[in-house]
């Protein structure tokens, strides 16, 4: 046999014992360029390749060479140089393949544009590690949490960088509702297979919003085996929900267990300062400037909904490029009007500068580091009734009062839930401020 043609015998052998989707993409732009001591060189057009060849095909790589040479071999995959003219070897769409727009991918849904707070911290990290080891990492990674909290912005961006390092990766995003839809119109059109092989030859496979399978068991089988055949074949599923895979209620036994048996990790409401933080982001990415106490007077108002919270900001540079009128906690207020609830009319601002107004201090003061009798009475005082009006974390109340730890907080309420027993004029204050806070 020709020494420059070994790798053209293992293309034929391979070609048998894959799928025809595969060896197209995978081993159809893989070229050999030396064969020197028991090595032979490959060249593939870029890392991924190399990594994904090794990773899924390396056994049936070494016994077609054995068969051939009969010898024991070494591969080594060389990449591509695409400066070299005419030479680069093209990803060709194979029948099942699906690219370009059909990704249903949002740009802006990426890792870059998603703020990390404490809530997400780990389901981003999680989300980053599957992207860039994608079948590796975890599989299935499932990720849950309530609504408007980023599954769908982090699912997305999973997808958009797992592009970004795996050129050519063959992956579709898809509401489950969506999914739903399109099986009863194969089941309709006749076309079930047409529809199976369409999902089993993916590399990865971003399923939203899954406890819409719920009642749904023509769907959930579907997904069952779907997704047995893509974890057989190494492929990456990512699935979002808004509850964990245990409390989907009718979701049948099997599935649990294997939705279960990758990483499962929540998505929880963010702190008041990731809050801030998502709203300037979003206002500096519609080129708005937006001060910072109105910021966090948005962001105390909105707690849990980043829709909701996106959706404020986008009203109120509505109505302030509209009308002219200045960028005040009234406007803000008007932005407000039937997204948040107007049973909290008490807000952190306000109970801040009561009690600095009631202690006759100023705001500043009660933010800054100074600790006579009087300020820190003031500040503890605003400390435990934040907590006790507005429920606020410790982590809140801290950033709010000036950057304090948490700790701090929790020693201020503590102090003055004893301090109110036993003294009767701070006892008074605090009904008072609370009468203040909620006239009748
Ligand atoms: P869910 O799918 O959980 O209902 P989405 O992913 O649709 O929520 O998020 C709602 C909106 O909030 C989107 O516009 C999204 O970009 C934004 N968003 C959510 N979390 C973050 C975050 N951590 N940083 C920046 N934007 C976020
Ligand atoms: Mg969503």
């Amino acid at each position: 046999m020709d020494k420059n043609d070994v790798w053209s015998a293992v293309l034929e052998v391979i070609k048998l014992s894959i799928e025809p989707q595969a060896f197209a993409t995978w081993f159809q732009p893989t070229k050999q360029v030396e064969y020197t001591n028991g090595t032979i060189k490959v060249v593939v057009p870029n890392l991924f390749f190399s990594d994904w060849i090794r990773h899924h095909y390396m056994g049936e790589i070494l016994s077609a060479l054995k068969g051939i040479t009969g010898r024991e071999l070494q591969v080594e995959f060389v990449v591509q140089n695409t400066r070299q003219e005419g030479k680069t070897p093209r990803v060709e769409p194979t029948p099942h393949a699906i690219t370009g727009t059909q990704f249903h991918l949002r740009s802006r849904y990426t890792f870059n544009t998603f703020i990390i707070g404490e809530g997400n911290r780990l389901a981003c990290a999680a989300a980053k590690n599957v992207a860039s080891n994608l079948g590796r990492a975890y599989n299935p990674l499932f990720i849950y949490g309530g609504v408007g909290l980023g599954k769908t912005h982090l699912i997305q961006a999973i997808g958009n960088a797992a592009l970004k390092i795996y050129p050519g990766l063959k992956l579709y995003y898809t509401p489950a509702e969506a999914l739903f839809l399109e099986l009863i119109q194969a089941i309709g059109k006749n076309t079930r297979i047409e529809f199976k092989n369409k999902y089993r030859c993916l590399d990865l496979l971003l399923l939203d919003d899954i406890h819409y399978l719920v009642g749904k068991e023509s769907l959930q089988e579907e997904i069952f085996y779907t997704f047995n055949a893509l974890q057989d074949a190494g492929s990456q599923v990512v699935f979002t929900s808004d509850r964990p895979p245990k409390d989907i209620p009718t979701l049948q036994e099997r599935l649990i267990s294997r939705l279960g048996s990758g990483l499962v990790v929540d998505i929880q409401p963010p702190d008041l300062e990731t809050r801030i933080a998502i709203l300037l982001q979003k206002a500096k990415q519609e080129q708005f400037k937006l001060p910072e106490d109105i910021a966090a007077y948005i962001a105390t108002r909105v707690r849990s909904n980043i829709r909701t919270l996106e959706a404020s900001l986008l009203r109120l540079i509505a109505l302030h490029s509209l009308t002219g009128r200045p960028l005040t906690t009234q406007l803000a207020d008007e932005a407000l009007k039937d997204l948040v609830s107007p049973s909290q009319p008490l807000d952190a601002n306000r109970v801040i500068t009561m009690v600095a107004d009631h202690f006759q201090i100023s705001v500043q003061d009660l933010k800054g580091r100074l600790r006579t009798k009087r300020v820190a009475l003031a500040r503890q005082t605003a400390m435990y009734l934040l907590r006790q009006q507005l429920n606020l974390s410790l982590k809140d109340i801290g950033y709010l009062l000036g950057g304090k730890d948490h700790t701090t907080v929790m020693h201020a309420i503590n102090k003055i839930q004893q301090l109110k027993i036993k003294d009767p004029k701070l006892a008074t204050t605090l009904q008072n401020l609370l009468q203040q806070f909620n006239p009748q």
